[in-house]
């Protein structure tokens, strides 16, 4: 969790030095949160059921690490991101373990629906407006943590510049809900 800070850190470095290089440094900073060597399970004798895996959602859908579950079904399951963006940065993730975005089928199309309903409702609740928030999904190879998430950011008036480039709108690194709908 703290190297991902450490890599935003090292971002916010790099962009003050090179406002060329942003592509690359955005590449740079998502590789870096990938190469986070995750902590190796250990094996409890009490509970044997479920192990941890190599995906840290996956580890928070099944309750093996602390963190706050915000929202779940049976299909969906919505966390905080860790580094927020604004004052509310919220991530919602299907139970199923999805790659990416780019790996969405046409089954997938109601589980996608239902993730960007549920983030709109977790807005409402928090009197926050759907209007002043930006959602999207990281698009591939530029994507952070290898299990599909949601991204939603609100107020998205409040988000500074750098939280601004990395979730760029309809950028070819951060994809709208709209535009990953479309196509499947
Ligand atoms: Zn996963
Ligand atoms: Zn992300």
């Amino acid at each position: 969790m703290a190297v991902r800070a450490i890599a935003f850190v090292c971002l916010r470095k790099e962009l003050k030095k090179t406002p060329k290089g942003l592509t690359l440094t955005v590449a740079k900073f998502l590789k870096n949160v990938n190469t986070v060597a995750l902590p190796i399970a250990k094996m409890n004798s009490e509970t044997p059921t479920i192990e941890k895996s190599d995906c840290i959602f996956c580890n928070i859908i099944n309750k093996l690490e602390n963190t706050e579950i915000l929202y779940e079904d049976d299909d969906v399951c919505v966390f905080r991101d860790i580094k927020p963006a604004s004052d509310y940065h919220i991530l919602t993730v299907p139970k199923r373990h999805i790659e990416d975005a780019k790996s969405l089928t046409t089954n997938d199309k109601d589980l996608v629906e239902k993730m960007l309903t549920t983030a709109k409702e977790l807005l409402s609740k928090n009197n926050l407006s759907v209007d002043d928030a930006r959602f999207g999904y990281h698009w591939p190879p530029f994507r952070s943590v290898r299990h599909l998430h949601l991204h939603t950011i609100a107020p998205e008036s409040k988000m500074g510049t750098i939280a601004r480039m990395i979730f760029m709108k309809n950028s070819y690194w951060f994809a709208s809900p709209e535009y990953v709908a479309s196509r499947l």
